[in-house]
């Protein structure tokens, strides 16, 4: 029987590193789904387009016709609705997106593993499209220090996290732990062995 390849995800706090890591976890024949990217293609696309302006008006364009990300962006966040009916949009076609990605990689020979980097995926209930949850520790300090040039307060870091999933309870779903609060070489052996540990 073919066996599959591990489909991995990261979790971890607000500046933790999870990008890092991810990137890291790439190794050699790695390949990285992003939600956030596709999110953007998708907001190019002339059907979502429509869907969109039908909902927040002809305003949310920009001079040349695409979606005004910031724009829209600030009609979604203070707005429930508009941020339900955003994701009602998006989110069952990066659905579709991550598992035509992974049905491709598991086909294909130079593909080893795969990737995804879903924010909120254990929130929006999407944890089954993967097979290994790694999660990165980093304490409250050193990730404030970290997104700092993002000027970001304490507070702001805080209402952030409180619209997820408590950290404790990420660290303690996930299968591996790869800690990010000390030196970036000590955090690339960590990936290095987790690598040799799960593929084959
Ligand atoms: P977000 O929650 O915003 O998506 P993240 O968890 O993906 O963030 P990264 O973007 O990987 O975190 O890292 C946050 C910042 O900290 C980046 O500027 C990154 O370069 C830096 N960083 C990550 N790991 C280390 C490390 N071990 N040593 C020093 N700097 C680091």
């Amino acid at each position: 029987m073919k066996k599959e390849k591990p489909v991995l995800a990261v979790l971890g706090g607000i500046g933790s590193g999870k990008t890092t890591v991810s990137n890291l976890l790439l190794g050699e024949k790695g390949w990285l789904f992003s939600a956030d990217q596709e999110a953007h293609l998708l907001l190019e696309t002339p059907d979502v387009v429509e869907k969109l302006i039908s909902f927040f008006g002809k305003d949310i364009l920009s001079g040349d016709g695409l979606i005004n990300r910031k724009v829209l962006g600030e009609r979604v966040f203070p707005d429930k609705v508009g941020l339900d009916y955003l994701e009602s949009i998006l989110h069952p076609l990066i659905r579709k997106k991550a598992l035509e990605f992974i049905e491709k990689g598991q086909n294909t020979h130079d593909c080893t593993h795969l990737l995804l980097d879903i924010p909120l995926l254990l929130e929006k209930n999407w944890r089954n499209l993967c097979t290994i949850l790694v999660f990165v520790k980093c304490g409250d300090e050193k990730r404030l220090q970290r997104v700092r040039g993002r000027n970001w307060n304490e507070g702001e870091l805080e209402i952030r996290e409180n619209a997820q999933f408590p950290l404790t309870t990420k660290e303690s779903i996930s299968d591996y732990i790869i800690d990010n609060s000390a030196e970036l070489d000590q955090t690339r052996q960590q990936a290095a062995d987790l690598l040799k540990l799960i593929l084959p």
